[in-house]
């Protein structure tokens, strides 16, 4: 049978966007679908409509240029389109998607996934009360809405994206009643030389350290959030100190911090479900977040036909997924 596509591309972030201008220079017929409405991805997500004019900032920049390289593109985009079922077909691939039209299928000869990364939060008691959302789940709020989470905000858990969000916060208005950071200043310190590859990161980094100085923003190295306590929303987290495997220290004391929200994150998870449902082998490789596609150097899966990239085949972030 005759596919309406060469290449049908899931997934509107940087690597899939970046694939999508590659297939299209080829000459390939390319189709690309996201669920969101804009492309971009979750690093470079758009704000939303509503929003008339925003401060400029990198990942605005980013995105912003993205987006209109994509336009520039020979790519069929469909946004708002959420692809729910992936089944093979006549050595190619049939795509069930919801779109704001209503369900339809889309056909392919081949099949990139793009599908980006899914948040982890590692549970504590109270983690349901309102007022508490993911540390990367944060970012979306203040890219779309330039939103807050709370009035007085405790940012907890692991890895950089814990100062860029405090400092978006204040950035933004917000109070930051705390930084808890499971990770110790010495981990910072050994990871040193490896980041001066990166001096553009490294800046940001000092950045949003001289941000949170200049704020008096309490900074808990080596600890975490144990408890979240409230009646019908947040109004303290108890912390603790922790050792290296991040257990809490027995008998050390805790300290009880009063805020109205809490963003907790422990870093990132590659979605795999468009590659499983693919049929595509995985494997566990816990330096890439856990379960990946299996593939090569090109992103080919162990399925003819189906390519993995960015987040989805393992997490290395916004560099590396383009
Ligand atoms: C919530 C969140 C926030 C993050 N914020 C930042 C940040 O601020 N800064 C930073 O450096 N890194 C951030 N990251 C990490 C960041 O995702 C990556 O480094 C980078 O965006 C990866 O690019 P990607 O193209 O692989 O995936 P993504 O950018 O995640 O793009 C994947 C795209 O696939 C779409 N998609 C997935 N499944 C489907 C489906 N079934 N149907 C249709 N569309 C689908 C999604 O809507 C998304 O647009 C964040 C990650 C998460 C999970």
């Amino acid at each position: 049978m005759g596919f309406e596509f060469d290449l049908a591309i899931v997934g509107a972030g940087p690597a899939g966007g970046a694939a999508a201008q590659a297939a299209a220079r080829y000459g390939l017929r390319t189709v690309l679908l996201d669920e969101q409405p804009k492309a971009g991805g979750q690093v470079w997500r758009a704000s939303s409509a509503a929003i008339l004019a925003a401060p400029s900032t990198p990942e605005k920049r980013e995105g912003d240029r993205f987006r209109g390289e994509l336009a520039g593109a020979n790519v069929q985009f469909l946004s708002r389109t959420r692809v729910w079922h992936i089944e093979r077909n006549d050595a190619g691939w049939r795509l069930g998607v919801v779109a704001p039209s209503g369900s339809a299928s889309v056909t392919a000869r081949g099949l990139v996934i793009a599908s980006g990364a899914q948040e982890r939060v590692i549970p504590v008691p109270g983690w349901t009360l309102p007022g508490v959302i993911g540390l990367a789940g944060a970012t979306a709020l203040f890219k779309q809405e330039m939103i807050v989470p709370g009035r007085n905000t405790i940012v907890a858990g692991c890895g950089p994206l814990l100062f860029y969000v405090a400092t978006e916060i204040l950035r933004l208005g917000g109070r930051v009643a705390a930084v808890v950071s499971l990770n110790s200043r010495a981990n910072w310190a050994r990871a040193l030389p490896a980041m001066t590859a990166r001096p553009d990161l490294l800046m940001r980094g000092a950045h949003w350290m001289m941000s949170l100085a200049r704020a008096g923003t309490p900074i808990y190295w080596q600890h975490a959030v144990v408890k979240i306590t409230g009646t019908d929303t947040v109004e303290q987290a108890i912390v603790v100190p922790v050792d290296d495997d991040w257990a809490p220290r027995s008998g050390a004391a805790e300290t009880v911090i009063d805020a109205d929200s809490v963003c907790l994150g422990h870093g990132l998870v590659p979605s795999v479900d468009a590659c499983r449902l693919a049929g595509a082998d995985l494997a566990y490789r816990p330096e890439l977040g856990g379960w990946v596609p299996v593939a090569d150097t090109n992103g080919q899966t162990s399925v003819p036909n189906l390519w993995a990239c960015g987040d989805g085949a393992g997490i290395r972030g916004v560099g590396a997924a383009r």
